[in-house]
């Protein structure tokens, strides 16, 4: 097959190039490329690696109620993601051993629309399970420095997490942590007296994941475990989390599209469709970190979509709506139509720097060798998001109303429209 005329999107920059592709890899990517079979006319077109949602909450098997792999990767593949790796928490059972990590690879191999990874959890009680779970192919481990909204899901106390870190390491896998410190969160908890957004808001400050971020690094540097902290929302911990990294530490940090797009005082408007943790925060996190995004930084973008039924978020007091944000479809869209990062960013920190960070061999660039995992965009077209275009089991979002930009003509999964995802095993970094 061969994709002719459209402009190549990597992380290099933007060519003009035909695409070959079999066997559902690319072969070539070049002028000129002769024809053996298939075309698609991409003229006009902007063709991006696929996207890869490496922070999802999918809820199945067990929760599907709340979503489903199905209509969550349909959502991926509407809004031009090939790829996406699981949370272990939403779905019952949660990941936390083979055994249960065998229900959830069955119920994603049998649904998803597109490519996917798992992440096992680090419990309390799990420490025995890291090398099973590493065994069968899991990406990596999250964790919890507070509670995590799930009761079978606890989180882990220094000792705790210091114990799986160790254990993570000599594994050779990676530590995703929610890193917002639970005593902080209790303390400012006592002081607010409401239960309106802007007390849940208070509640969360800055200062909690300031804190949790500054013992997490702590951590990684004692025990030698590749540290990924997910939802980074201030600045200052992504700048703690950029320094350690140039100090030679094994850390990342990812941002999400509402920390980018929403402050707190958006919180009122939205209301509980915008409840999530950590908050949105200040106008100087959220331009702190475009920025971080713009210089190359902060390498991941995420939707950490974590969505529920609408009844759970209704109702006068917000501390106890469902935390989570509905978002997957609409990320690069809605990053394209803020018009602050240039096309070749984009594909890197919602493509190649995710592909790289987690190993996910094959996948997050458009070079030969690579699998054949494309969005082809029409990026003249521009409108907002709508509930009617949602594919989510529960279609509302934050977004709603927000502009995005950019109209999805094909997405392929390895040269073939999205039906058949497969899985993607991580195993022992290299
Ligand atoms: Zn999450």
């Amino acid at each position: 097959m061969i994709i002719r005329g459209g402009r190549v999107v990597t992380e290099r920059g933007i060519q003009h190039a035909d695409i070959a592709i079999a066997g559902g890899r690319i072969t070539a990517v070049g002028h000129g490329l002769d024809a053996d079979g298939e075309e698609i006319n991409a003229y006009g077109l902007h063709i991006f690696p696929g996207g890869i949602d490496s922070h999802v909450h999918f809820n199945d098997p067990g929760r599907t109620a709340w979503e489903t792999i199905a209509n969550g990767s349909a959502a991926l593949a509407a809004g031009g993601y090939t790829a996406f790796v699981d949370m272990p928490l939403n779905s019952r059972p949660v990941t936390v051993g083979g055994a249960q990590f065998d229900v959830k690879l069955a119920a994603a191999s049998s649904s998803s629309q597109v490519d996917f990874g798992l992440w096992a959890g680090l419990v309390p009680g799990n420490l025995d399970h890291i090398d099973e779970l590493v065994a069968r192919g899991v990406i990596g481990f999250k964790a919890f420095m507070c509670p995590s909204g799930i009761e079978e899901f606890p989180d882990c106390n220094k000792h705790i997490l210091r114990e799986g870190m160790h254990r993570i390491a000599a594994a050779r896998s990676i530590l995703l942590l929610h890193a917002e410190d639970h005593e902080i969160i209790q303390r400012h908890i006592h002081k607010v007296h409401g239960n309106t957004a802007r007390d849940f808001a208070r509640s969360r400050p800055a200062e909690a994941e300031i804190d949790a971020i500054f013992r997490a690094i702590e951590l990684s540097e004692e025990t030698g475990c590749p540290l990924h902290i997910v939802h980074v929302s201030t600045v200052i911990g992504a700048e703690l989390i950029r320094e350690a990294h140039e100090r030679g530490i094994d850390v990342t940090g990812e941002t999400c599209p509402h920390y980018l797009l929403y402050i707190e005082d958006d919180l009122g408007r939205i209301g509980g469709n915008g409840k999530c943790a950590p908050p949105f925060r200040s106008a100087h996190d959220r331009d702190g970190l475009w920025h971080m995004l713009a210089v190359g930084t902060l390498p991941i973008v995420v939707s950490d979509h974590s969505p529920s039924t609408p009844d759970l978020k209704l109702g006068a007091d917000f501390f106890h709506m469902w935390g989570g944000i509905s978002g997957c479809q609409s990320t690069r869209q809605l990053l394209l139509a803020q018009d602050r990062l240039d096309v070749s960013r984009i594909a890197a920190i919602t493509s190649t720097n995710i592909a790289v960070r987690f190993e996910l061999r094959g996948k997050g660039d458009i070079a030969p060798g690579f699998d054949a995992d494309l969005w082809l965009v029409d990026l003249s077209g521009t409108d907002v998001v709508r509930r009617a275009d949602l594919l989510y089991r529960n279609p509302f979002s934050a977004h709603e109303g927000q502009a995005i930009r950019g109209r999805t003509v094909k997405t392929l999964v390895r040269g073939e429209a999205p039906g058949r995802g497969r899985f993607i095993r991580g195993g022992a970094r290299t």
